[in-house]
């Protein structure tokens, strides 16, 4: 079997939350338009335009030739790990078959992965500006009143907010009429399985519309979509179109239980998050499924196994088609929200709870990795310390009811930097 062939430049679309056409989630590289210098962007290119230019020919005729992209480097960083990557060759000799000799691909993607931009009603813990414009804002006002605590977040890049772009900026790629329609109609004619995500989709009215352009053009028994919310909004509008779908799945972004959750998805409410679960719940049909996807971080580690039964108790005693839970990964960026940069004192103390629950093999080495060290003495210090500088200044500036200290009082006392 191929080492770098993958089927998602032959059968997949992927808009980034500003607008950039990738290959996929899991690669960092923008496509470039045909002057290799300005790059593809939904604001102002369509689906169409972007398919069959220049390097996503080059892209197929290279993983047909057996040659590597660097667009792909982490799929095989991963898999020389050992960890599988998300590379997928299913249909292969297929898609070798239809591509012409320079790589121009007839068929369009049947597979979509939608970043509706970036307006989000939350600022999670872990997301920065790319995903919310409200976390933008956040760290623009705090940098407002201490510009030096800015500039400190600024020099830590990934280590405490992944932010690469202007703060506050609403990321709105999708209101060109032109494009939008064009986008809708491609979507309606040929995506089979649809994955939404944002900023958060349910606040956004272009996340409507679609549904509302394939109900129209008859196209929604065709579909498969995967909903990603953080469960803080409902709209009714929505059920007259769920049981028309051939299945839908909303994935659950839940990160801890009651004032857990409310913490790290600041400033989400946990009853509101429980309505709308039952708000899915009551209209799943034969066709729905609703997936607890929590993103495991330093913040909720402790309570991983206390999510985990909470959820099964949830979905009534056991996991199933329609009732399911799956690992969004590991938070590792920013690094100040990843478990393994607490005291090893505490890691040891989590990992004692968590290991007299069983659950599944991932859950079995998240445990197993809080009793490995990553990072040198010194290191563990400085992120130790940025983690109390950000979080300090973000629940004061917050006002938040309970502070990180309070949540995590043992967390508290075992950082002693
Ligand atoms: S090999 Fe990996 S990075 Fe490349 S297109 Fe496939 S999934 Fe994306």
């Amino acid at each position: 079997m191929s080492k770098v062939f993958c089927n998602k430049p032959f059968n997949h679309n992927y808009i980034h939350p500003n607008g950039k056409y990738r290959l996929c989630c899991t690669t960092i590289q923008d496509l470039p338009t045909d002057n290799n210098y300005n790059l593809f962007d939904a604001s102002k290119h369509s689906l169409q335009d972007y398919w069959n230019s220049n390097r996503m020919k080059e892209v197929r005729r290279k993983m047909i030739a057996g040659e590597k992209i660097r667009d792909c480097e982490r799929c095989y960083e991963q898999e020389e790990q050992g960890i599988r990557s998300l590379r997928d060759t299913q249909g292969m000799d297929e898609f070798i078959a239809i591509t012409k000799p320079d790589g121009f691909l007839k068929r369009p993607a049947t597979d979509m992965q939608l970043q509706l931009g970036n307006i989000c009603n939350l600022k999670c813990k872990m997301c920065s500006q790319m995903y919310s414009h409200m976390h933008g804002m956040e760290t623009k006002q705090i940098g407002e009143q201490d510009p030096d605590w800015l500039h400190w977040v600024k020099k830590q890049g990934a280590n405490v907010n992944n932010w690469t772009n202007e703060l506050g900026v609403r990321e709105e790629w999708y209101k060109d009429k032109e494009l939008k329609m064009k986008m809708y109609e491609h979507i309606s004619a040929n995506i089979e399985k649809l994955t939404i995500i944002g900023g958060e989709p349910t606040l956004i009215p272009e996340f409507y519309e679609i549904f509302d352009y394939c109900d129209k053009n008859n196209t929604l028994q065709d579909k498969i979509v995967v909903i990603v919310t953080n469960l803080t909004n409902t709209n009714p509008k929505i059920t007259k179109w769920l049981p028309k779908l051939k299945e839908w799945h909303i994935w659950a972004s839940v990160d801890g239980l009651g004032e857990r959750t409310e913490y790290i998805r600041y400033p989400s409410n946990w009853q509101k998050i429980l309505a709308s679960l039952e708000f899915y719940k009551k209209n799943i049909g034969t066709n729905g499924g609703i997936t607890l996807s929590p993103a495991v971080q330093l913040l909720n580690i402790d309570q991983l196994d206390d999510i985990i039964k909470w959820w099964i108790d949830w979905c009534g005693g056991e996991l199933n088609d329609q009732y399911n839970f799956t690992w969004l990964a590991t938070v590792w960026y920013p690094l100040i929200c990843n478990p393994n940069i607490a005291p090893r004192e505490w890691r040891l103390k989590v990992a004692d709870k968590l290991e007299k629950y069983k659950f599944d093999d991932v859950y079995d080495s998240i445990v197993h990795n809080l009793r490995k060290d990553y990072h040198s003495q010194d290191s563990y210090i400085e992120l130790q310390k940025a983690f109390i500088k950000y979080n300090d200044k973000q629940d004061q500036f917050r006002n938040v009811t309970k502070t990180w200290r309070q949540l995590l009082p043992e967390l508290e006392k075992a950082i002693k930097v």
